[in-house]
C-alpha cells in the first residue's frame, strides 16, 4: 500500500470524479498523480513564458 513519504503513515485514497488523490490524514501531505503531469506542463509553460519575457526585456534594454 502507499505510504506517506513524509511520515510513513498509510495514505488515504480519495476519488474525485476521474481524479484520484492520495492524501495523508496525519501530516497533511497530499499528492495528485493524475494532476501531476498537467501541473508540470503548466510549470514548464509558465517558466517558458517568464524566460521569454525576460529575453524581451533584455533586448529592449539593450
Ligand atoms: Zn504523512
Amino acid at each position: 500500500m502507499d505510504e506517506c513519504p513524509r511520515c510513513g503513515s498509510s495514505l488515504e485514497r480519495l476519488s474525485l470524479g476521474e481524479v484520484t488523490t492520495i492524501a495523508c490524514g496525519r501530516c497533511g501531505f497530499a499528492d495528485v498523480p493524475v494532476d501531476h503531469e498537467s501541473e508540470g506542463e503548466d510549470h514548464e509553460s509558465w517558466r517558458d513564458a517568464f524566460e521569454r519575457f525576460y529575453e524581451q526585456t533584455n533586448e529592449r534594454t539593450e
